[in-house]
C-alpha cells in the first residue's frame, strides 16, 4: 500500500524517464513558437524592472523538449541582447531522456528548483506543477480519510488533518510538493529578487473535486492501473499557491488567453503571417487561437506570477 502522492511520484518518474510524453499530450510551446517568444520577452521585462542586474538567472522547471526555452532565447538574442548577455540559463529536469532532448541549450541542469544557485532569478514553468504528486482526502460520515493505492485501487485510511467543512463524499486534493516549492521561492525571491511565472491548468478558486487524470497514447486511462505507462496530472490549486507565496506579490491567476493577448500574441502572429502563403498564415492563426480561445487552452489554463514586492505591475497582468 502506497500513499497516493508516493504512487504518483513513482509513476510519473518512470513515465518521464521511459516514455515520450509528447506522444500523449501537446503543450503550448509545441503548438506555437510565439508562446516561448512571449515568455522570453516577459522574463526580459522583469529583468529591466529589476534594474538590469549584471547577472541574472533565467530558470525553467520541467522544460520538456526544450522548445519554450529555444524560442525564448532566439527572441531574446534578437530583441534584448543586453539581457542575453546578463542571463545564465538553469534548467530543472529529472528525466535523463528529456535532459538529452534539451542538451543543445547553453544551460546548467539541476534535479530540483532548490538546487539552483543564488542570485536574482526569473523562473518559468509551463505544465510543470500539474505533474507533481498530489494527496487526496475523502470526507466520510465519521471524518476525513486519506487515499492510498493498493493493487490498482484506492484504499482509505483515517486522516487527522482538518480539511474544512465539505459535504460527505467530497474529495479534497493537496499538492505538498508544489506548496513547498512556492514557500522556497518566497524565501529566495524575497532575499535575492526576481519573479516566477507559473502557467498551468486549474480553477482560479480552490474547489473540492477529484482532478487526477491519466493519458495513455492521447486517451484517458485509469490513473491507478497504468503506473509508468500513462501521464498522470491533476489540476493546480492556484489559490493555495497564492496563500503559500506570502510575502511575495501574486499577480493573477489570469486566464492564459488574456495573458498571451496582453503580451501581444496576435500582433506577433500577424507579423509572422505577413508575406506567408494563405495556408501557412491560417495555420499560424489557428495555433494562436488554440492557445488563447476559451474553448481551447485560453480559459482552463492560467498564468500566475509570484513577484518580489518591489517590482511594479508586470506585463500580462494589467487589471
Ligand atoms: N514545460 C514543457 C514540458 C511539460 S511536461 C512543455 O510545456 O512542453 C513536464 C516536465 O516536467 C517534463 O520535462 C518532466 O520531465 C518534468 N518533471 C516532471 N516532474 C518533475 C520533477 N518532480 N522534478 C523535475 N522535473 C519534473
Amino acid at each position: 500500500m502506497e500513499r497516493l502522492d508516493a504512487f504518483m511520484a513513482r509513476a510519473n518518474a518512470a513515465y518521464y524517464a521511459e516514455r515520450d510524453p509528447f506522444a500523449d499530450f501537446t503543450t503550448a510551446p509545441e503548438i506555437s513558437q510565439v508562446f516561448g517568444e512571449l515568455l522570453g520577452l516577459w522574463a526580459g521585462a522583469v529583468w529591466v524592472m529589476m534594474g538590469k542586474p549584471a547577472q541574472v538567472i533565467l530558470a525553467e522547471a520541467g522544460p520538456g523538449r526544450g522548445t519554450l526555452m529555444r524560442d525564448a532565447l532566439r527572441c531574446i538574442e534578437r530583441m534584448m541582447p543586453d539581457f542575453r548577455a546578463a542571463l545564465r540559463l538553469h534548467l530543472v529536469e529529472t528525466s535523463p531522456r528529456l535532459r538529452a532532448a534539451q542538451s543543445d541549450l547553453p544551460a546548467t541542469w539541476h534535479d530540483a528548483v532548490t538546487d539552483i544557485p543564488g542570485g536574482p532569478m526569473v523562473l518559468l514553468a509551463n505544465e510543470f506543477l500539474d505533474a507533481l504528486p498530489i494527496r487526496q482526502f475523502v470526507r466520510r460520515a465519521d471524518g476525513w480519510q486519506e487515499r492510498y493505492v493498493a493493487e490498482g485501487a484506492f484504499v482509505e485510511q483515517a486522516s487527522l488533518l482538518d480539511l474544512g467543512n465539505h459535504p460527505e463524499g467530497s474529495v479534497v486534493e493537496r499538492c505538498d510538493v508544489a506548496l513547498e516549492l512556492v514557500r522556497h521561492l518566497a524565501a529566495r525571491l524575497m532575499r535575492q529578487g526576481g519573479a516566477a511565472l507559473l502557467i498551468d491548468y486549474g480553477p482560479a478558486e480552490s474547489a473540492p473535486g477529484d482532478s487526477l487524470q491519466a493519458l495513455l497514447e492521447g486517451r484517458p486511462a485509469d490513473p491507478l492501473r497504468e503506473a509508468g505507462r500513462a501521464d498522470l496530472t491533476a489540476h493546480v490549486d492556484f489559490a493555495a499557491l497564492v496563500r503559500a507565496s506570502a510575502p511575495l506579490r501574486p499577480l493573477g491567476p489570469v486566464p492564459q488567453g488574456r495573458f498571451l493577448a496582453d503580451l501581444g500574441l496576435f500582433r506577433r502572429i500577424d507579423r509572422l503571417a505577413a508575406g506567408q502563403p494563405p495556408e501557412q498564415a491560417m495555420a499560424l492563426l489557428a495555433a494562436a487561437r488554440r492557445l488563447a480561445e476559451p474553448d481551447g487552452m485560453g480559459r482552463l489554463f492560467k498564468a500566475l506570477a509570484l513577484c518580489h514586492p518591489a517590482l511594479p505591475l508586470l506585463p500580462g497582468f494589467a487589471v
